[in-house]
């Protein structure tokens, strides 16, 4: 399921729509794409339709944010400068995040690849070459817990005309 977004705004929307969609179980989400494709600014999107009041600032150099107060408790991992002895420990500690009843974001999450939950959401997230505003944001169920997620998500998409 693909959609593409013309501008931030768009994303902020097709944020809401994913906040919407998920469970009171929670979520993990595994996020691709090269810098500044826009994972972080989706994360943000969502973590503020959650009700996250304080600023959401990219987990880049600190690998971990973690929000509380909102609808789950939110954790946001960036794995781009994991070194490995890093990695190892920290492929441990996806394991737990992807508890229920908690929404985990991992950016990079190609570095975490063998280690990531196995039910998980892929969003691949990716531009054009002309670098304007336009972003396109691609998610795969891994899992069948995902698919009904996707379906509906798909669904609104298309009511809000984002989906491809
Ligand atoms: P990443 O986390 O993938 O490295 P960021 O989310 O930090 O990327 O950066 C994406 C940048 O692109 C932000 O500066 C954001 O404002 C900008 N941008 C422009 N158009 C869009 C769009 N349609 N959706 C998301 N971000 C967009
Ligand atoms: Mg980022």
């Amino acid at each position: 399921m693909k959609v593409k977004t013309t501008n931030i705004e768009d994303t902020k929307k097709l944020a809401e729509i994913f906040a919407e969609c998920l469970s009171p179980a929670g979520a993990f989400v595994s996020l691709f794409g090269d810098i500044g494709a826009g994972k972080t600014a989706f994360a943000r999107c969502v973590f503020k339709a959650l009700g996250v009041k304080e600023k959401i600032t990219s987990p880049s150099f600190v690998i971990l944010n973690e929000y509380k107060g909102a609808k789950f408790p939110i954790y946001h991992f960036d794995l781009y400068r994991l070194e490995n002895e890093g990695l190892e420990t920290i492929k441990e500690e996806l394991r737990e995040y992807s508890r229920a009843g908690v929404l985990t974001c991992v950016e990079w999450a190609d570095f975490g690849a063998g280690e990531l939950p196995y039910n998980r959401l892929n969003i691949k997230v990716s531009y054009n070459e002309d670098f304007d505003d336009t972003r396109f944001y691609e998610f795969e169920p891994v899992g069948a817990e995902y698919e009904e997620f996707v379906q509906k998500l798909a669904q609104k998409a298309r009511g809000k005309g984002l989906l491809i």
